[in-house]
């Protein structure tokens, strides 16, 4: 929270992530401006600033506490071990971290780079990864270009992300083996540890204890005004971090599914229910021709395609399908 009793959201301002991040921000119901320059956005009926930062800057503003969400890729999670709480994976973004070789070089495993060197922008994951696996590698730290550094002998070989591939094949690289599978991921502030924050502490008492004393001494009820509205307006924060929590929930959950609806044979409708486990149980609504009935039903995405045509072949007809935007369990 800050001072202003404003909760910061930082996303990444221009890149793979940024386009997606303000996507989901507004089918959360935040509303703000974004403008090519903009490094910050106040919602409109929310107490909430939408921050834009390089993708790299945002695990540390997090930490320390001068943006209250964020969202950037697991990989730089991952890399730079920040004390941050992991939220909700969200689903876009995906990406490998990989260990890339010439295609040619001989390479079969990730034993054969015992002694070579390894270019990277991910040290740390990387060195992680190596100890695990007990290879004796030197690490080359590179900003970016990575997929380069072969052919200018910098190093043998590389580990570096990658979505399509198409880029270490242009460079004449295979993959050898993934580190780490990467989503862009929502992530919080690690709540400090009780007994550590005495304002903490005093708004807790405050909040759910008519009796109970602050740190300072006073009785909750004759607490100073300053520590109450600071205590009520963190309470107030880490409310609205829930709700927005439940909100992405929501925006993820419902991305998962497909509104169905069509008709069908009213005698058919046992095996037509077995088909649609989705949520508790399809709607069956009965149609004016009493040989017939509409079924409303939300089914997952993934299996789209196999229960819809299960489902024609049980005599469904007229089918319907439509997104689900949210979706509350
Ligand atoms: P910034 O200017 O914010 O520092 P960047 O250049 O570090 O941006 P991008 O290239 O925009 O970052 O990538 C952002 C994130 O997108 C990555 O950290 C990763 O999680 C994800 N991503 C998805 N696909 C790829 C890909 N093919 N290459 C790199 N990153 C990818
Ligand atoms: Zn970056």
């Amino acid at each position: 929270m800050q001072s202003n009793g404003k909760i910061r959201i930082a996303i990444q301002k221009s890149g793979r992530l940024s386009e997606e991040s303000i996507s989901l921000l507004g089918q959360m119901g935040l509303r703000f401006e974004t403008y090519q320059d903009r490094l910050f956005a106040p919602c409109r009926d929310m107490p909430i600033d939408v921050l834009f930062l390089r993708d790299d800057d945002i695990p540390e503003y997090v930490q320390d506490g001068v943006a209250d969400l964020g969202i950037v890729g697991s990989n730089v999670l991952d890399e730079r071990m920040v004390r941050v709480e992991r939220l909700l994976p969200l689903d876009f973004g995906f990406c490998s971290l990989c260990l890339a070789v010439p295609e040619r070089g001989g390479y079969e495993s990730v034993e054969d780079l015992n002694g070579k060197r390894i270019a990277t922008s991910y040290p740390e994951t990387l060195r992680r990864f190596l100890l695990e696996r007990r290879v004796e590698a030197e690490i080359v730290v590179l900003g970016g270009c990575v997929e380069i550094a072969p052919a200018l002998k910098v190093a043998d070989a590389i580990c570096d992300l990658v979505s399509t591939g198409s880029t270490l094949r242009t460079h004449g690289l295979t993959i050898l083996e993934t580190v780490a599978r990467c989503q862009a991921v929502l992530f919080g502030r690690q709540d400090p540890p009780e007994d550590s924050s005495p304002l903490k502490k005093g708004a807790t008492a405050g909040l759910s204890s008519s009796a109970g004393r602050n740190p300072r001494g006073n009785t909750a009820g004759q607490a100073s005004s300053g520590t109450r509205t600071l205590g009520n307006r963190r309470e107030e924060s880490r409310e609205l971090i829930q709700r927005l929590l439940l909100r992405a929930q929501a925006v993820q959950e419902a991305r998962k599914y497909r509104y169905v609806m069509f008709n069908a044979p009213a005698d058919a409708v046992d095996s037509i229910k077995n088909l649609l486990p989705g949520c508790k149980s399809p709607t069956i609504v009965p149609l004016a021709d009493p040989g017939f009935i509409a079924v409303h039903a939300m089914v997952l995405e993934e299996t789209f395609w196999e229960v819809v045509e299960k489902l024609r072949d049980r005599g469904a007809s007229d089918i319907l399908v439509t997104p689900v935007e949210k979706f509350m369990r």
